[in-house]
Order: C-alpha cells, then sequence, then structure tokens
C-alpha cells in the first residue's frame, strides 16, 4: 500500500493510471477508518480499476470549540485496513500540504448547508465543500463514495458537483451499523461503557421514526414528537436537532410525501453523535 503525502505525487500516479487507460475511484475520509468506511472502498474497488483513499482530518471542517486536536489518528491500522479492502493509493496530506499560510479561496453553499449539522456548526459545509472541491482537482476521479451516515454532507456534495459542473460521479453509500444498531462512527471511541450503552438510542429513535413513516404516518410533527420522546427517556441524551426535511432541498416538511431525510444530532455526555434514515414515501 503506497502511502503519499504531496500533490504532485497523487497526479503523477493519477496521470500514470489514466495513460494506462484505468478508471480511479475516490473515497474521501477523515481517517481512523472503520467498517463504516471500508465499505466505501471494497464498493470502490468493485466499481474502479484503481482506488485512491484520501486519509485527512480537515482543519477547515472543524469549529473553534471542536475536537479537532483530540480526533482520533492512526495512520498504520488505516493503511492496513485499506490494503484488505484493496485500495491502491492513500493520500495523507499534512494541512499545510493542503492550506497554504496564505490560503484564502473557498467554496461555500446557501440553502441546504443552513438547518441540520449546519445551523449547529457554522462554517462546517464551508471546510468541507471546499476540501472536496480541492480533492475532486487533485484526484480527478470519474466516481467519488459518500456514505448516508453523514445524509446531508452527501446532499450537499450532489449539489456541489451538480451546481460547479464537477465531472465526477457521486456514489452514496448505506449506513454500516454495530450489531446493536449503532451506526459506526470514528467518534464512537469518545464513549465510555455506559455512555455507548446509552448512544443505541438514537438508532432506536430512528428506526421508531422509519416504522411509524412505514405505518403510514404522514404527518411528520407526530413522527418527530413520538422520537423527540424515546430521545428524552435516555438520561445520558441531549438532544441537537431531529428534524423531517425533504431529501433534495433539506428544507423541512410538514406532511411528509416524496423522499423525505429524518435526521438527528444527539449529545451522549460530550460526544455529538448522528443518525437519519431516508424514508421514500
Ligand atoms: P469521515 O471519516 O467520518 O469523514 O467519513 C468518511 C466517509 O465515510 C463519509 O462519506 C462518511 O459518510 C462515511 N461513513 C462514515 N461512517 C459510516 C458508516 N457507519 N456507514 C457508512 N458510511 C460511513
Amino acid at each position: 500500500m503506497n502511502i503519499v503525502s504531496s500533490v504532485v505525487e497523487v497526479r503523477a500516479q493519477v496521470k500514470e493510471w489514466r495513460r494506462l487507460g484505468l478508471s480511479v475511484g475516490l473515497v474521501p475520509t477523515m481517517g481512523y477508518l472503520h467498517e463504516g468506511h471500508k465499505s466505501l472502498i471494497v464498493r470502490a474497488v468493485a466499481e474502479n480499476d484503481r482506488v485512491v483513499v484520501s486519509d485527512f482530518v480537515n482543519p477547515t471542517q472543524f469549529g473553534p470549540h471542536e475536537d479537532l486536536d483530540s480526533y482520533p489518528r492512526d495512520i498504520d491500522a488505516d493503511s492496513r485496513l485499506c490494503e484488505a479492502a484493496g485500495a491502491h493509493l492513500i493520500f495523507h496530506p499534512r494541512p499545510e500540504d493542503m492550506y497554504a499560510s496564505d490560503f484564502c479561496t473557498w467554496v461555500d453553499m446557501t440553502g441546504l448547508t443552513e438547518g441540520l449539522c449546519g445551523k449547529s456548526r457554522p462554517g462546517h459545509f464551508r471546510g468541507v465543500c471546499t476540501v472536496v472541491s480541492k480533492l475532486f482537482n487533485i484526484v480527478a476521479p470519474d466516481r467519488a463514495y459518500f456514505g448516508q451516515k453523514d445524509a446531508q454532507q452527501l446532499a450537499v456534495i450532489r449539489r456541489m458537483v451538480r451546481d460547479l459542473n464537477f465531472d465526477v460521479e457521486i456514489i452514496g453509500c448505506p449506513i454500516v451499523r454495530e450489531a446493536d444498531g449503532l451506526a459506526r462512527s470514528s467518534r464512537n471511541t469518545y464513549l465510555n461503557a455506559e455512555e455507548r450503552q446509552a448512544a443505541v438510542v438514537l438508532s432506536r429513535a430512528v428506526t421508531l421514526g422509519r416504522t411509524m413513516m412505514e405505518q403510514g404516518e404522514r404527518r411528520a410533527e407526530m413522527v418527530l414528537f413520538a422520537m423527540r420522546k424515546m430521545l428524552e427517556g435516555e438520561p445520558l441524551a441531549r438532544i441537537d436537532y431531529v428534524e423531517m426535511v425533504d431529501a433534495s432541498s433539506m428544507q423541512p416538511v410538514a406532511e411528509i410525501r416524496g423522499p423525505v431525510l429524518c435526521a438527528i444530532a444527539v449529545y451522549i455526555g460530550k460526544t455529538r453523535l448522528i443518525d437519519n434514515v431516508v424514508f421514500e414515501g
């Protein structure tokens, strides 16, 4: 497994692959890889001749009081997982490889980024759109793979690709969960044993929401009320948001018609976790 940190090296490798007529897939990650990331890499390997995994804790998508410094990192374990999943190259830049000291160009988006995680994390999606644009320009992949786990991020990236005419196909991949339902996340490592048990309330609430919609409930208010009640029943949980939005515009809906995203963000102790379900309606 080749790990490179410089943009020049990635470009040279991709250029060589292109010369040989090979297709290229990209899996952008912040590292500390788990089964969720692995599912994206395995899919990318199945659909492309060569796969680049970017492994970069992107500082510009963290707010000033967020967990940038404590975010877990383990490039050796990541390298083993990438190797096992069949990836061909890890792009592991240092922050200074991505951001010159006088960096001042941003990709920003209105609308879709204003609710949900965008509301609680101002500037987050500006950092995401900027770094993903840079990765698309550096790797120039045919396809790029993103998890449904970060549903708003996936919608934002799809819109950015459409609006800015990036020549890349965006592939959304299903949420990978632990045996008890908790969505896999690098941040799960922050949870102590008691919090880990409590964290299962997120997937339970999402499952409750999905069941109500499957059984015919069309009033968003009723679904959200039941989910909030369940979350409030867990003493270690503190709700950030519980929302029902249109799956492509990310605008709140009152009546469940057509594809909706039912998304939650909940603090378990000091750890902020997210989960969601898309209901096709
Ligand atoms: P991250 O390293 O958390 O930025 O995630 C990198 C990519 O992996 C994003 O597209 C995530 O949506 C995706 N991802 C993270 N966790 C999961 C999961 N449990 N299931 C599916 N995809 C995931």
